[in-house]
């Protein structure tokens, strides 16, 4: 194929900086493609997997969130997971993991997400053996076959289809596959962070009435309400009593009953007995926030019988939920400016990529390999 090695931002040890690393671009084999990554999401889970907050092998090149342009077809390989031709220079985007589908939750509840053997790029693919370029930050990544891969709508760019990351395809899978607002609804995001404000556009796509937000930095909350994405937000700075806050929310609901859904999008666990606060009677609840175990927190489950609840757990994404992600590009991005998200970085620079989602001063950083 003739590519030059390429280069990788690689994780060798928890805690430590990463290092970029030169590697062997490998010619994609039978079903596999090669493609020339041109943006690679840095989202909060890179930063627990840094520093060693989750079980992972290592070497490592990170990246589960990529963008890029088809660079080398494997044999045999001649569409996309919507069976749309594929041809070098293709601009797609992937899913990170490949189900095992072999496995009970793969084969008999037909749960990718949940499946026990899932193989996941940029988390746990090793680095030091072929082929070698399994994570997005870098020049070139190998994508399997049995990969995910869709081509990106006419029209869609780069930038916008990076901007959501992982976010976007994980309010599919837990806003369209589980809360399903019905048009005309009150919902209740809590958290502003990028799982809240792609959970907050599928909500607005669905067809609700009213969005109100609750979270923080005001930055961030402005951010979501310039964009169109909610209608009322709320920070948990001006407001830092629980009592206080549930007010605030109700107050914005008809008839002051509370919201018709409410989805938790915090990662802070105190935050799921707020929201089961903030719902009316016979609401919906969607804990989609809770990725990371933080730990466990008192609720009250009273609530849960006294209002009838029905309350969802999501994890994670299919390469089916990339590929509705993907397929609703068109309406977001006609709704919201997607691209206005992202804070580009060299690969150099993904130490300090790596401190700005930290410290939450970006909303999407995205490393560029190839400008
Ligand atoms: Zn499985
Ligand atoms: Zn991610």
């Amino acid at each position: 194929m003739g590519f030059s090695n390429a280069r990788a931002a690689v994780l060798r040890t928890f805690g430590a900086e990463l290092e970029i690393e030169s590697f062997e671009v490998v010619d994609p084999g039978p079903g596999a493609v090669v493609v020339e990554v041109k943006g690679g999401g840095v989202c909060g889970t890179d930063v627990h997997l840094r520093d060693g907050h989750l079980a992972m092998p290592r070497p490592v090149v990170l990246g589960h969130e990529g963008v890029g342009v088809v660079a080398a077809l494997g044999k045999g390989v001649t569409g996309d997971a919507l069976g749309a031709p594929l041809e070098v220079g293709d601009k797609v985007t992937w899913a990170s993991s490949i189900a095992c589908g072999r496995c009970f939750y793969c084969r008999q509840e037909r749960e990718p997400t949940l499946c026990e053997d899932r193989s996941v790029y940029g988390i746990n693919r090793r680095a030091d053996e072929p082929p070698y370029l399994s994570g997005s930050w870098a020049d070139f990544q190998y994508l399997d076959p049995g990969s995910t891969i869709v081509a990106l709508p006419k029209g869609v760019s780069l930038e916008a289809a990076i901007a959501l990351g992982c976010a976007g395809p994980t309010a599919v899978h837990g806003v369209l596959g589980f809360a399903r607002p019905q048009v005309g609804a009150t919902v209740v995001i809590q958290g502003s962070g990028p799982v809240g404000l792609a959970a907050a556009m599928y909500v607005r796509l669905a067809g609700a009435a009213r969005i109100v937000m609750i979270g923080g930095p005001a930055a961030r909350l402005e951010r979501a309400r310039g964009l169109g994405v909610v209608d009322v937000v709320i920070d948990v700075f001006d407001v830092t009593d629980l009592l206080g806050r549930v007010a605030a929310v109700v107050d914005e609901t008809p008839g002051r009953r509370g919201a018709d859904v409410v989805v938790e999008a915090t990662g802070v666990p105190s935050a799921v007995a707020e929201g089961l606060e903030m719902c009316r009677l016979n609401a919906i609840f969607l804990v989609l926030g809770q990725y990371t175990d933080a730990g466990a927190t008192p609720i009250n489950p009273h609530l849960i019988t006294r209002k009838q609840l029905k309350v969802f757990g999501s994890w994670g994404l299919s390469g089916a939920d990339v590929v509705d992600f993907v397929r609703t590009l068109p309406q977001l991005t006609k709704r919201f400016d997607l691209a206005s998200l992202v804070s580009s970085y060299a690969l150099e620079d993904v130490n300090r990529a790596l401190e700005d989602v930290r410290a939450g001063s970006v909303t999407k950083a995205v490393l560029s390999p190839n400008g």
